[in-house]
């Protein structure tokens, strides 16, 4: 970056034009602040959206705020902006991910280079220049792009934008995920805004418990079916193999983006080939049924005629969404609504929240609390399955890793 061009006071003659109630393109889709020194376009092709790097009423800066919540990484300046149009990226390897991304000042002070924290600076890639690595700082600081880079709108700038709160710019982003081009003023529209019933810490009975979850797990459901539906994703290259028992299946890579979605055996996945010269269109539905050390899914196809197994490249897999597990919590919930007798009275005044006296089960407890096949269990996980085979009822919780499948 050089910064030869810039004039600081350049900003100010910016200050008038805000507020006059025009919107341009690059006013901050929070705000409305649109001096081009504050503002950055969020670079993600779907989005393209500007924000501005002020905080406003939040703890981050708008950019910084959007960038988070819709899990976007790449930004461009404004071409008016003192840097001009520029996407921000590393200047060794071309990273765009601008929560890696820092800077180095040259010697000559006019000039800075970004680099990314991974791998370039910590690999040493520019030890051959002139530049001094241990003066790398990150772009993003304290939830804020770096003033030099964006600038912080003026107090009286800020003073005049939309004040908006935390919980707007999350109602917003939410509404985003559908329908990108939502203004806040969608947010005022009857149903956007329909909270459901919070939950509480004691019921009446199981009819009312069901009439506040079930609503909250059918918005879990329709959440769930559209975050794992808009995971496709092409260009997938494939190995093929056959089973033991004859079916066909397909070995590839399918990233998982954040951990939103994380393959586990049974689940569907549509394997789909648009077809060449040599080869008809052709899809097929499979399930997962194993995930490999190298991260590869192998996925057994349902049918195995008109297999392009001569294809290796060029395929696309979309995620098959089945609402088994939701349909369970709903059948459940329906059956502890309208059968008293569904579980035990303990469970059910219990889950109720009702003050039920501690009861312990009378159990002759194991001598060794391993299972054949399986690794010894720690301290820990014995002290939880002695405490579950006591108790009627238990919830067991824990990080990634620590046991609670297998044990
Ligand atoms: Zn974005
Ligand atoms: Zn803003
Ligand atoms: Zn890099």
């Amino acid at each position: 970056l050089n910064f030869e061009e810039t004039a600081g006071d350049e900003v100010d003659g910016f200050v008038d034009q805000f507020g006059k109630g025009d919107f341009t393109e690059h006013a901050c889709r929070y705000c409305g602040v649109q001096n081009p020194a504050c503002v950055v376009r969020c670079n993600v092709p779907s989005c393209r959206k500007w924000f501005c790097n002020s905080r406003g009423n939040t703890s981050g800066s708008h950019i910084v705020n959007h960038l988070v919540r819709a899990k976007h990484k790449e930004v461009c300046l404004h071409k008016d902006s003192p840097l001009g149009e520029t996407i921000l990226e590393c200047y060794n390897c071309g990273c765009r991910n601008v929560f890696l991304l820092g800077f180095i000042s040259a010697k000559t002070e006019s000039v800075v280079v970004l680099l990314c924290r991974e791998p370039c600076l910590s690999v040493n890639a520019l030890k051959d220049m002139n530049w001094d690595l241990s003066q790398w700082c990150p772009l993003i600081d304290d939830r804020c792009f770096l003033p030099w880079l964006v600038k912080v709108p003026s107090e009286q700038e800020q003073l005049r934008a939309r004040q908006i709160s935390a919980q707007h710019i999350n109602k917003i982003e939410e509404l985003w995920k559908t329908n990108p081009d939502a203004s806040l003023e969608d947010l005022e529209k009857p149903g956007v805004d329909d909270e459901p019933q919070p939950v509480a810490l004691k019921y009446e009975d199981a009819y009312q418990y069901q009439n506040v979850f079930a609503p909250l797990i059918k918005l879990e459901a329709d959440y769930d079916k559209m975050m794992k539906e808009s995971q496709s994703k092409d260009n997938v290259t494939v190995r093929w193999d056959i089973g033991l028992n004859k079916k066909r299946i397909a070995y590839f890579v399918f990233p998982k983006e954040d951990n939103e979605l994380r393959l586990v055996p049974g689940d569907e996945l549509r394997l789909r080939y648009s077809g060449d010269a040599a080869h008809p269109a052709w899809q097929s539905v499979g399930h997962v049924i194993k995930l490999t050390a190298q991260e590869e899914v192998a996925l057994e196809l349902r049918a195995s005629q008109g297999v392009p197994v001569d294809v290796n490249h060029g395929f696309s897999v979309d995620f098959v969404w089945k609402s088994t597990s939701f349909d369970r919590m709903q059948s459940a919930m329906k059956t502890f609504a309208v059968d008293e007798t569904s579980v035990s009275g303990y469970i059910y005044h219990h889950l109720l929240g009702h003050e039920v006296e501690m009861q312990m089960v009378r159990n002759t407890l194991p001598r060794r609390f391993g299972a054949p096949g399986l690794p010894e269990l720690n301290a820990s996980q014995v002290f939880a399955v002695k405490s579950v085979l006591q108790k009627p009822i238990s919830l067991i919780q824990g990080p990634p890793g620590t046991g609670k499948t297998v044990t």
